[in-house]
């Protein structure tokens, strides 16, 4: 039996006195897309963080792929990961974020080959087909030499999305990645996620986009103020759901 992608058990995270996630339980099988939902400050971005070691949790388990995020399991102890091993999980997931952060003075495509030559050694002339490849999949094949400045916000988001893409991750997280884009530019970048997610790429996908959620999401998880509140079928949860925090948050945001 293998395990799953993202396995979360009782997962406790605070900030000083503020607790942030008080226990959250969530499972994400290899090939299926979790949409999370909730309000703001839920701790939504900070469970992603935690998933990526950009965060570290103070309780429960959080493990990828069957291996434990932030430790490592020798006999009954566990041990602190080092710098090394935390990058070399961290080379696994991609991440995207609602600002595209892309490399202002580098173009579409040197972002793209950025971290695959100067962190997994690529050479030059494989990571630049790769770069090409991937900006066709995003729709972006003739943009290979625009500067992020010369792009639009959309069309900048589905480069990041490329760039993420180009080190090979078995794990994709998005964090809000239409919440910053002009109306008319969200369902470009979308397209890019359905069209990923019908390859197969396991995703954790933090949205408000209900309709995305709905046809593509495998599970939906509604958090709200550090606990998952409501789990499961998109078409259940996001349709007629049966709690009444996740029914308010809906006819809020629908
Ligand atoms: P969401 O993504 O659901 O909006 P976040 O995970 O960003 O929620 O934040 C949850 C809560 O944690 C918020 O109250 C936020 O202010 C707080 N928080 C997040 N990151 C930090 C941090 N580094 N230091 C202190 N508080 C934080
Ligand atoms: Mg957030």
């Amino acid at each position: 039996m293998t395990a799953p992608m993202v396995h979360a058990q009782g997962v406790r995270k605070h900030f000083g006195k503020l607790e942030v996630l008080k226990g959250i339980d969530l499972t994400v099988e290899r090939g299926e897309v979790c949409c999370l939902l909730g309000p703001s400050g839920s701790g939504k971005s900070t469970f992603l963080r935690c998933i990526n070691h950009l965060e570290k949790i103070d309780g429960g388990t959080l493990a990828v792929e069957g291996e434990l995020v932030g430790y490592r399991r020798r006999g009954a102890r566990l041990h602190e990961l080092r710098e090394k091993e935390i990058a070399a999980h961290r080379r696994d997931i991609g991440m995207v974020f609602q600002r595209f952060n892309l490399f202002p003075h580098l173009t579409a495509e040197q972002n793209i080959m950025e971290a695959p030559v100067r962190v997994s050694g690529a050479n030059t002339a494989d990571a630049r087909a790769d770069a090409r490849r991937l900006l066709k999949q995003v729709g972006l094949a003739d943009w290979a030499g625009h500067y992020p400045a010369q792009l639009s916000g959309g069309q900048q988001q589905r480069v990041a999305i490329a760039r993420a893409l180009a080190m090979k991750p078995k794990l994709m997280l998005f964090d809000e990645p239409t919440s910053a884009l002009d109306p008319e530019l969200v369902g470009d970048v979308l397209d890019v996620m359905r069209q990923l997610a019908a390859d197969g790429m396991t995703m954790v996908v933090v949205t408000h986009e209900i309709g995305f959620a709905r046809e593509v999401g495998d599970t939906a998880v509604f958090m709200d103020d550090g606990v998952v509140v409501e789990a499961g079928d998109p078409r259940q949860v996001l349709v007629d759901p049966e709690q009444e925090r996740t029914r308010a948050f809906l006819s809020k945001v629908l």
